[in-house]
């Protein structure tokens, strides 16, 4: 008999029952380090003091009003998320496969009004994510998310990841744009390299493309910059965020530059819920955070640390880790004689949440806030874990 809970996902029998800083507690009282975030959600850390605060305040006065009225938080977090990037505008959702449904529109038309009607393709990555709607699985392209659900939108160009040859030769007169994660998060912990950026920024500039980045899991500040982009130094014309945007509050964005969405006006894109008070309200509160000096600095210092530890416990367990990868608190280890899955259900058991992600690779996205005893939890739970494991092998 089917579960009331409709049965999409491969659950672990662990509930929760509060969370406080880096740690969560089951339902039993058990601790555990918190290295997944809610899939990179909970970038402040569980429970923030300011973020309660604003949630409660924001709850108590008013939740909702729809979008055929102004809201003042909703200005005041679009003037304060576009005055930190390159974008000039932004459109708020209620989860990343929204904004990415705005920015798969949002190319289409752009081309639409400058009278190219045809170029509505867009050229993706393979081993990407863009979401789960029709147009983000077609996006994506992997088997494993479109199988049974065709027919799908059709318009999407994959090519190998990072191969600047093959992005080339999928560019068509119908191409309208080119649409990458800065780092491939689901498909693996996978850096883009800064000169493939750059070279796809030169390949749309050249095409009259635009160059959309998904940033849903590597932006807002997981690899120690507000975006990921932002250390290629390139501009790209469109940005994806979510995940991490509302500390745990359902909240995605979708930015452009002027020109970029120099289509979307008014009628053109819409959304009951999106970027209502309640949710800016908890959006400004994580920026509030993030703005804060030294907050990037903390990330970065707290990823070169974590980067540093990994190469060390893969030094110790050479025969079990092929590689670390990542960049900043987005980080990776592969090992690929042994089911990701084990590895996983084996540090929860110790009192570590991490992550599995593609291509045999253990993920973690802790939050931001992390301080060096957590890196060093994590590597004693990480070392004593693949230690039993090969013993088991
Ligand atoms: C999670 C994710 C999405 C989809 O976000 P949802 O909020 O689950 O819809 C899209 N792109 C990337 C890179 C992601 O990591």
């Amino acid at each position: 008999m089917i579960t009331p809970l409709m049965p999409t996902y491969a659950r672990n029998p662990i509930a929760f029952e509060r969370g406080d800083g880096m740690y969560l507690y089951d339902t039993d009282g058990k601790k555990y380090l918190d290295f997944y975030s809610g899939i990179g959600v909970m970038s402040l850390g569980h429970s923030h003091p300011s973020l309660v605060k604003a949630l409660q305040e924001q709850g108590g006065k008013l939740w909702h009003t729809a979008n055929g009225f102004t809201i003042p938080q909703g200005e005041r977090l679009a003037k304060r998320l576009t005055d930190a990037c390159v974008a000039d505008t932004v459109f708020f959702g209620n989860s990343g496969a929204e904004a990415i449904e705005c920015a798969i529109k949002m190319v289409r038309k752009y081309h639409h009004d400058k009278g190219q009607k045809g170029r509505y393709r867009i050229v993706t990555m393979a081993s990407a994510f863009h979401g789960r709607t029709l147009a983000g699985i077609a996006a994506a392209g992997q088997e494993k998310l479109t199988k049974g659900f065709e027919p799908l939108p059709e318009g999407f160009d994959v090519v190998p990841f990072g191969d600047l040859e093959a992005v080339k030769a999928a560019i068509g007169p119908n191409t309208g744009g080119i649409m990458v994660e800065p780092v491939q998060g689901e498909g693996g912990i996978r850096p883009i390299p800064a000169e493939t950026m750059q070279a796809l920024r030169a390949i749309c500039d050249e095409n009259g493309l635009l160059l959309v980045v998904d940033e849903i899991q590597c932006g807002m500040g997981r690899t120690g910059k507000l975006f990921a982009y932002e250390w290629s130094g390139i501009e790209p014309d469109i940005i994806t965020a979510a995940k991490g945007i509302g500390g745990g509050f359902p909240l995605g964005a979708c930015l452009a530059t002027e020109d970029a969405a120099s289509g979307m006006i008014v009628g053109t894109h819409g959304s009951t819920y999106g970027g209502n008070p309640l949710a800016m309200a908890v959006g400004n509160a994580v920026l509030d955070e993030m703005l804060k000096p030294g907050f990037f600095d903390h990330v970065i210092e707290m990823g070169d640390m974590l980067h540093g530890r990994l190469a060390a416990l893969q030094q110790r367990h050479s025969d079990l880790i092929s590689e670390v990868r990542g960049k900043g608190l987005m980080a990776g280890i592969r090992v690929p004689d042994i089911p990701t899955r084990d590895i996983v259900i084996d540090l929860i058991g110790r009192g570590m949440i991490p992550a599995v992600a593609g291509d045999m690779v253990v993920r973690m996205l802790p939050p931001l806030i992390l301080d060096e005893s957590h890196i060093e939890e994590a590597m004693n739970h990480l070392d004593a874990s693949l230690t039993s494991l090969r013993d088991k092998k």
